[in-house]
């Protein structure tokens, strides 16, 4: 199917799904929630966003706050259904490519001028939760990158190239001071990042949500887009109830796209990842973790988590070609958090869950113009939290004033994935990863 019209099965979209939010903390804690309806008639609007992820809702508020009247966001599930609403919750600058390969590929300038888009996002960001980041947020604010190897000068290193290329000041600590707070003898040194957040991702995208419906955005849930076809020069979009007429689509689906567009679809690896709830630690917390901030580790199969206020551990990692299923998922992920905190023996998963990030295959986002009121603003992996606000502001910013920054993902184009052969390919990718690591480990770590 060309560009004239991008179609999806009307049995594909129907099939396997219910629409409602999957079981997770975050679902099981959303508490009151704020339902939108499903299109069921025939609308126009300048602007017709595809997807209701942080890509699509932070788009619609970047349009909205810019003027444009009554964007619309057609989501097919619930707002924060896919990753958005069920990930790790961790808030922090750049982008799935880490900066110093950013460097490789563009040069200082142009990786400087991207990173600083998730700054300017994370301003923002801080300024849109103003008023509830207590509902939103946890309260001790920076995320700690621990290093799993004994790498003391990289890691300076590290600290000191993040300052004096990316101005991102970031707090060396060493490994005394690291072992003090996260008892295990995994982990040596680390940097803090110091404007790092954690979330409640769904209560964090709804409330995006709620801000681009309170500047007039229509959105639109239980409404999958089934076929996006040109009519002379605008865009008709149906979904199972309804239609919409729109000068400008944006296509926000990341690794749920399917078959929604051809070239975007080809061009997106979606690759599940999990996080695990465990049970209430109680004091055995502090035989691990002492610390209520954010802590992940510099294995390319690395681990992140936080403990919750109320003493549970949320814990996430792995990536893999196919889900297993809850109570596997659950026996896996407790062996994973043994493997580094191996006094926590005995203790027991409440739920564990996963979801598809979009990838690209150079890691960055996709963010540009396939033709004329055509948009795509996607793949941002397993580092979207921070990223997506970035992208729906270069986006909303193109659109309603033709401001060009969005040319700075240029070099990142719509490469093939892979497909059908692209999940295996990762599932590769990622125990050739962890093999790497291995062998880091045991050549560093003496
Ligand atoms: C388990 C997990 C943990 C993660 N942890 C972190 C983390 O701690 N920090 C971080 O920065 N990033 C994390 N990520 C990545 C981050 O969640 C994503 O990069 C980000 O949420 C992507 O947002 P999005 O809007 O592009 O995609 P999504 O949130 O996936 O949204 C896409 C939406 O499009 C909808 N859609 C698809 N097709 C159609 C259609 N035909 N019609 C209508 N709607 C459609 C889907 O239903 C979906 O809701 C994690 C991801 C996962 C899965």
């Amino acid at each position: 199917m060309d560009s004239r019209g991008h179609g999806l099965d009307r049995e594909y979209v129907k099939a396997g799904q219910d629409h409602e939010h999957i079981d997770s903390f975050f679902s099981r804690s959303l508490g009151h929630e704020h339902p939108f309806p499903t299109l069921d008639h025939a609308a126009t609007t300048p602007v017709c966003i595809i997807g209701g992820g942080l890509a699509g809702l932070t788009t619609a508020l970047g349009l909205a706050e810019r003027g444009v009247k009554n964007p619309v966001v057609l989501e097919a599930n619930r707002i924060g259904w896919g990753a958005s609403g069920r990930n790790g919750g961790f808030i922090s600058l750049g982008y799935s490519l880490g900066p110093v390969d950013l460097i490789k590929k563009v040069g200082e300038g142009q990786a400087k001028e991207l990173y600083g888009l998730t700054a300017s996002a994370m301003e923002l960001i801080r300024e849109r939760i103003r008023g509830v980041e207590g509902e939103i947020c946890n309260t001790a604010e920076g995320i700690l990158r621990i290093s799993w190897f004994d790498e003391e000068r990289e890691v300076k290193e590290y600290v000191e190239m993040m300052e004096r290329i990316f101005e991102d000041k970031l707090e060396f600590w060493p490994r005394e001071k690291i072992r003090e707070h996260y008892l295990t003898d995994r982990y040596y040194d680390a940097y803090l990042k110091p404007r790092g957040l954690l979330t409640h991702c769904l209560k964090f995208t709804c409330h995006m949500g709620k801000l681009a419906a309170d500047l007039g955005a229509g959105i639109y849930e239980k409404s999958p887009v089934l076929r996006v076809q040109r009519v002379n020069d605008q865009w008709q979009v149906s979904t199972p109830q309804g239609s919409v007429l729109a000068d400008q689509i944006v296509y926000c689906c990341s690794g749920y796209i399917r078959g929604l567009h051809r070239k975007l679809s080809n061009a997106t690896l979606p690759v599940a990842t999990y996080v695990l709830l465990t049970e209430p630690l109680g004091d055995r917390m502090h035989d691990a973790v002492r610390l209520p901030i954010g802590a992940t580790d510099t294995r390319t199969s690395s681990n992140y988590y936080w403990p919750l206020p109320d003493g549970r551990l949320l814990w996430g990692g792995r990536v893999s070609m196919f889900h297993p299923s809850q109570e596997k998922l659950k026996q896996i992920m407790v062996k994973d958090l043994l493997h580094v905190y191996p006094q926590l023996k005995g203790i027991k998963a409440e739920v564990a869950w996963g979801g598809y990030m979009g990838y690209s295959r150079h890691k960055m986002p996709q963010i540009g113009k396939l033709e004329d009121g055509l948009w795509y603003c996607q793949g941002f992996g397993g580092h979207g939290m921070c990223s997506t606000t970035a992208g729906g502001e270069v986006v909303s910013a193109a659109i309603a004033d033709g401001d060009e920054t969005y040319r700075l993902f240029e070099p990142f184009g719509l490469n093939y994935a892979g497909k059908p052969f692209g999940p295996a390919v990762a599932q590769g990718a990622y125990w050739l990863f962890q093999t790497q690591d291995k062998i880091r480990e045991l050549r560093k770590n003496r």
